[in-house]
């Protein structure tokens, strides 16, 4: 019998151990090796993101943006006076058939009637027309000696003098932009479409803004469905307003409302943009007229600008005389005499319209429109 107890105890002293064995192992166990434990970098690299320049960005972002509202809203236009100066090398690239003229009959050994004919025909091309460049030869002629080049630098001298007295210093060629005492001046804008028009209304508006003058645009050419809107975002660009009618509206109406509007606002000056269809003399007669004389029941029509697109030549003359007999024209603008047009046009249409260029255009930038001045011009083609 006491064999038995003492087996019994045995039993449960081992059975009370194994207990104790097994609950220690259980607590000292690591965690299973799971999947949890392969993902387990990534815990780690969460962290990286939550670090990432964005939290920090943002608030730069905040403070960055913030003073954009303070943008000024309108362009500030550049000063007229100096524009020239900045514009004039274009000239010098494109129109310097004279310079080039002058080059080659300086260059030869012996100046011949042919030398002089080649003269002739170069000043021609260059859109100079026929009397000023027999008077432009006859007076290089004088200089030179028959035998060849006496003087090429009084050659250069004589040539820019007379260039110079062809282009007309004396002429006025400031805008009229007085007017009675509580009506704006008004200023009307013709010619045939696609020669810059209402690119030059636009352009105008800056020049006339850069002078502190205040001004309203006309859009009276209400054919172009486009030119109004054109015309508006030329204007919104300088804080200019633009009146406008529906397309297709009456013209004269439209041009009337402006100065009517411009009046009543008390603006310095308006600027109407017109509709440029050559269809026939007559009908552009009427057009013209009837909007001039509708304009003229507000205010007296100071100044009619016609522009003319300095590259299409002889075509550019015929459109200048079909204009100056149906709208008394008061000053011619030339555009695009940065292009492949010849300067000789200024001397043939101011010879032939007994009418002063007014202002050239030497770009499609905003305030490549310049007061034009003679001097800087005749050295411009010279190519100096
Ligand atoms: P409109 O139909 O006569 O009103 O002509 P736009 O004003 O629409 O102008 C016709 C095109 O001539 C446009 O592409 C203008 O940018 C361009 N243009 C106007 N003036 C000048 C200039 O002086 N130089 C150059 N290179 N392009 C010009």
């Amino acid at each position: 019998m006491e064999i038995f107890w003492v087996i019994v105890a045995l039993v449960g002293v081992a059975l009370i151990a194994a207990a104790i064995i097994i609950a220690r192992s259980n607590r000292q166990l690591p965690p299973a090796p799971g999947p949890e434990a392969i993902e387990g970098p990534e815990p780690a690299e969460a962290p990286e993101p939550a670090s990432k320049p964005p939290a920090e960005a943002e608030p730069k972002a905040e403070t960055e943006v913030e003073p954009e509202p303070s943008v000024p809203a309108v362009d500030v236009p550049e000063a007229p006076k100096s524009r020239f100066a900045r514009l004039r090398r274009r000239l010098a690239s494109s129109n310097n058939a004279l310079a080039r003229a002058l080059g080659s009959l300086l260059s030869v050994d012996r100046i011949d009637e042919e030398t002089w004919d080649d003269f002739e025909a170069t000043l021609i091309s260059s859109d100079l027309g026929v009397g000023p460049t027999t008077e432009l030869t006859e007076a290089l002629r004088k200089e030179l000696s028959i035998d060849g080049v006496s003087d090429p630098g009084r050659a250069r001298e004589v040539l820019r003098s007379e260039l110079l007295r062809l282009v007309d210093p004396s002429m006025d060629r400031s805008l009229k932009l007085d007017s009675p005492e509580g009506q704006p001046a008004v200023v009307m804008v013709v010619g045939v479409n696609g020669t810059g028009k209402t690119t030059t209304v636009g352009k105008l508006a800056r020049v006339l803004v850069a002078e502190d003058k205040t001004v309203l645009l006309g859009a009276a050419d209400t054919f172009r469905a486009a030119a109004a809107e054109q015309l508006a975002t030329w204007g919104e660009r300088v804080g200019v307003e633009t009146v406008r009618g529906d397309e297709g509206a009456d013209p004269a109406s439209v041009a009337f409302d402006a100065v009517a509007k411009g009046s009543e606002i008390g603006v310095d000056v308006v600027l109407v943009d017109t509709a440029g269809r050559l269809h026939t003399k007559v009908g552009l007669m009427d057009e013209l007229g009837k909007v001039k004389r509708v304009i003229e029941k507000k205010a007296p029509v100071g100044e009619v600008l016609l522009v003319l697109d300095a590259t299409t030549g002889q075509n550019g003359m015929t459109q200048a005389r079909i204009f100056a007999e149906v709208v008394d024209v008061t000053g011619i603008v030339l555009t695009k005499l940065d292009g492949s047009a010849k300067g000789g046009i200024v001397v043939q249409v101011q010879r032939e319209l007994g009418v002063p260029v007014k202002l050239i255009g030497l770009g499609e930038g905003v305030d490549d429109l310049a007061p034009f001045d003679p001097e800087g011009f005749v050295a411009g083609i010279l190519g100096e």
